[in-house]
């Protein structure tokens, strides 16, 4: 924090940047700032502390039992137990939760407990002298930016090799595919020569980045024209994406539920089907996937079914709202506690590809039946959840307007970020 901050104060340059970015994308907001390289993280080792042990939870440990290694006894275990629950910290997460413990030396016994849930949040402990635990959470100031990176197709590219190569961090990448999959289909709509760009959150403490945030917007040159999703909240303070023109870009269900699967068979009213060896319709899509693959359910609803038969081996079948429901068929087996009457939320996984049934190999064989009648999922018109009222419009517009005026400035100085 404080390296950012005198980084910003000191340079001249940087403050010509500011101004210049403050004309260019007319939103006081943001602030544009030369993008220096990562500081390394230090590990918050505080001058005056002269011996601390740093704990990470693992699987199978307790707050008692770790408590009692530093040789706390059973009251005072006790009494940071419930000081620590009436501060929000009721469990412990292996491999995610760390402990420090402080001693004033090696000798003396421990007289400050720091709990760390998250790289922003610290729980601190400390034995007054009459031998209580007082507790003082302390937040860790983030600072935040916007960063923008692009890439483009190459022969023969898979969007996630572009993307990796474009310097995008695998999770913000595996965000990116989940927004894309409402409009796109990976397998047919990647070409060479496409274009796509994403500006998303990296949050900073103490100057050393910590982790990502939110994408803020897409953009991919897809087939069917420019996809263009941006984050915005609306005035309630609830979050979604929008297309340009500010209609909700989340759909009720994804076109291809397997992010990234190769479809190798399509929707058609006709073909030959490869195990009857006669001409009958494709009444779905199929998507290569390894036996095993989770299966995600494209939207949310209720299981409706759950079975076997001889066509569809293993499936599952949900119902979504009052016109669409969705099959998922040749499932080596079904995910735990997916039953019929089971309500599941968009991306629950809900069993795993097979090829039970009438199949060649294994693959997904996915459905969308729109009032009764089989519909082909990689082009049929997919309702929005969530769309704009007339006021939260006009501001999404203006919002958008200046978002893009930003990263039309990112674009043309990649090594930029904007200081939200
Ligand atoms: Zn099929």
């Amino acid at each position: 924090m404080k390296k950012v901050k005198e980084y910003i104060n000191t340079s001249v340059l940087t403050k010509i940047v500011i101004a210049l970015a403050v004309l260019l994308t007319l939103v006081a907001l943001f602030l544009v700032v030369t993008k220096n390289a990562p500081l390394t993280a230090g590990d918050g080792v505080e001058s005056g502390d002269t011996c601390k042990t740093v704990v990470v939870v693992s699987s199978g440990d307790t707050l008692s039992g770790l408590l009692s290694k530093q040789g706390l006894n059973h009251n005072q275990i006790n009494e940071i137990a419930s000081v620590l629950k009436s501060n929000g910290i009721t469990g412990l997460r292996a491999d995610r939760d760390k402990i420090e413990f402080v001693r004033a030396t090696d000798a003396d016994p421990v007289n400050k407990i720091v709990v760390i849930p998250s790289p922003w949040r610290q729980v601190e402990l400390t034995c007054d002298s009459a031998g209580a635990w007082q507790c003082n959470t302390v937040e860790v100031e983030r600072n935040t930016r916007a960063v923008y990176k692009s890439g483009v197709i190459l022969d023969g590219d898979s969007f996630y090799l572009a993307g990796m190569r474009a310097g995008i961090p695998a999770g913000i990448l595996a965000d990116v595919y989940d927004l894309l999959a409402f409009e796109m289909d990976f397998e047919r709509d990647i070409r060479a020569g496409q274009h796509f760009s994403v500006l998303y959150e990296e949050n900073f403490a103490s100057g050393a980045h910590v982790d990502n945030g939110h994408v803020l917007a897409v953009s991919f040159d897809a087939l069917r024209g420019n996809v263009k999703m941006y984050r915005f909240k609306k005035k309630d303070g609830s979050v979604g994406f929008y297309d340009e023109k500010g209609n909700g870009a989340i759909k009720s269900l994804k076109r291809t539920p397997i992010n990234n699967a190769k479809v190798t068979s399509s929707f058609t009213t006709r073909r030959k089907h490869p195990v009857l060896g006669f001409t009958r319709a494709h009444k779905g899509v199929d998507f290569r996937a390894p036996t095993g693959t989770p299966i995600p359910a494209a939207g949310a609803g209720r299981i409706v079914k759950r079975g076997y038969n001889s066509g569809h081996g293993n499936f599952v079948r949900i119902r979504h709202n009052g016109s669409f429901e969705t099959l998922y068929a040749h499932m080596s087996r079904f995910a735990k506690g997916i039953g019929v009457g089971t309500t599941v939320r968009q991306g629950q996984i809900i069993g795993y590809s097979g090829s039970t049934g009438l199949s060649t190999g294994p693959h997904l064989h996915y459905e969308i039946i729109k009032d009764g009648k089989h519909v082909n999922p990689l082009t049929v018109k997919l309702p929005a959840i969530n769309n704009l009222d007339s006021a939260n419009k006009a501001k999404f517009l203006e919002y958008r307007k200046s978002l893009d005026a930003g990263i039309e400035y990112l674009n043309a100085h990649p090594n930029m970020f904007i200081v939200l």
